[in-house]
């Protein structure tokens, strides 16, 4: 059987075994469908079956999560974790709260995390967890009984040399804190099982910025390999996180001009740059809505998703030079890229986890003229800081900001160059999807093969 129609097979394999998940299943085709130049060169992966291993989360947990609210009533959830590979440290990925998490969104970000994790260098094996609860609206008594209760069964799984949780969409610096607080009390430890701590007690400097600091560290590297720079560009970031305001800071930092930032309400244009302070405070102090930006902050406007066009993100119909999709998954479609590429922008760089979906994907990697900068690697700053938070907690360090900072912009020009050069490798100089899936891979692999059949 020839390699395309072994991996047709696993995909196959997948939705036989897995029906119904669909975010997986893209996820599983883009990265398999990349590894087929390798595996044709090198019959060792086959050989050890190391696809059929790799698609399998080692341990999946599933729990149900009761609290009380405000109410006094109980409510009940879904959490999760999946703990996909161990192949190269310690399972590592963050907690997702969102109503939409489900096993498939969970099993979906685990997969990427096992060759994000590999591309920082660092000893991370991929693993990924959440719970189908919204923390929008909640008081913060609700949060926190939330946040304990989900310890109650999260705490027999992880520890800092077994599983390191941290946050992701929904879970950020209050809800780590509450964990932690609930981890300590649980097992009488104080140790690096959870990042994203706060900065007085074992929290790493640089870990809220390192993301969108991260993605945007990627695409410079990206502009400069190509002979331009980030200095004067018009840039569309979506999403209104701790990614994007990174994004929008750093931006600034390297001269561009971010002019749009959304969230579940809608999208801001702000033709004079996006006001940085007034977005930090609405969305980091006051946790408020974006049309809120408005009301302080005249020239700029807001548009509701109720007027976007169908099957269309508003947010990428605002003409710009490059484009940063740092909300969430599936937010960039062929429709949005088709219109970002004929208002001329020539460049996007994925902050959030797996935005564009494949048929966008395969336009951007069709156009000579585009830069592509996939989530797995231009994404990776957060994580690879959470590494950074680990050694830190490990050896009892406290690092300044700048050389941890430094030490992330050194990990994403080194994840670029993996990248960019395992592209020239296999053929296909700058297809940073292809180079960015081998090299994860690679390292991955070899190391379940040097470790047994396990
Ligand atoms: N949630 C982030 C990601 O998607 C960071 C995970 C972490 O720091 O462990 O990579």
């Amino acid at each position: 059987m020839g390699v395309h129609e072994y991996i047709d097979q696993t995909l196959e394999h997948i939705k036989r075994t897995s029906p119904g998940q669909t975010t997986f299943l893209q996820a599983a085709t883009e990265i398999l469908r990349n590894l087929e130049p390798l595996l044709s060169r090198e019959d060792k992966y086959l050989k050890h079956r190391i696809i059929d291993r790799i698609v399998m989360p080692e341990r999946t947990t599933m729990f149900r999560v009761t609290y009380m609210n405000d109410k006094n009533e109980p409510c009940s959830h879904f959490g999760y974790r999946v703990e996909f590979n161990s192949a190269l440290g310690p399972y590592k990925g963050g907690l997702r709260f969102h109503p939409s998490v489900c096993l498939d969104i969970i099993k979906f970000l685990g997969f990427e995390q096992i060759f994000k994790n590999s591309l920082t260098g660092l000893s991370m094996g991929g693993g990924k967890g959440g719970a189908n609860f919204d923390p929008k609206g909640k008081s913060d008594g609700e949060i926190m009984r939330f946040c304990q209760a989900f310890m109650y069964e999260l705490y027999k799984l992880i520890g800092d040399v077994k599983d390191v949780p941290a946050g992701d969409i929904g879970v950020g610096g209050r809800e780590i804190g509450y964990m932690f607080g609930a981890y300590k009390k649980l097992t009488n430890r104080f140790d690096g099982a959870l990042t994203g701590k706060g900065l007085n007690w074992g929290g790493s400097l640089a870990r809220t910025e390192a993301t969108g600091y991260g993605s945007v560290y990627f695409a410079k590297e990206m502009l400069q390999k190509a002979g331009g720079s980030l200095e004067g560009k018009v840039c569309a970031v979506s999403g209104a996180g701790n990614v994007a305001i990174y994004t929008v800071e750093k931006l600034y930092q390297f001269g561009a001009l971010p002019v749009t930032v959304s969230d579940s309400t809608g999208f801001i244009y702000d033709k004079e740059g996006i006001d940085l302070a007034l977005l930090k405070r609405l969305k980091e102090v006051e946790r408020k809505g974006l049309v809120e930006y408005v009301n302080e902050k005249k020239s700029a406007i807001f548009t509701p998703v109720s007027s976007y066009e169908a099957g269309k993100n508003g947010v990428w119909t605002v003409p710009c030079d490059a484009a940063f999709p740092s909300a969430t998954q599936n937010e960039l479609h062929l429709a949005d890229i088709k219109t970002l590429y004929a208002n001329g922008c020539r460049l996007v760089c994925e902050g959030a986890n797996m935005p564009s979906t494949l048929d966008a994907i395969d336009f951007m990697l069709s156009k000579n003229d585009f830069l592509f900068g996939p989530a797995k690697a231009a994404n990776a700053g957060g994580v690879a800081t959470s590494g950074l938070e680990m050694s830190q907690n490990a050896s009892m360090q406290k690092w300044t900001f700048d050389e941890v900072d430094n030490k992330l912009h050194t990990i994403m020009t080194n994840i670029f160059e993996d990248s960019y050069n395992t592209s020239v490798e296999f053929g296909q100089a700058g297809n940073l999807v292809l180079g960015a899936n081998i090299a994860g891979f690679r390292k991955v692999a070899d190391a379940m093969i040097d470790q047994g059949y396990i």
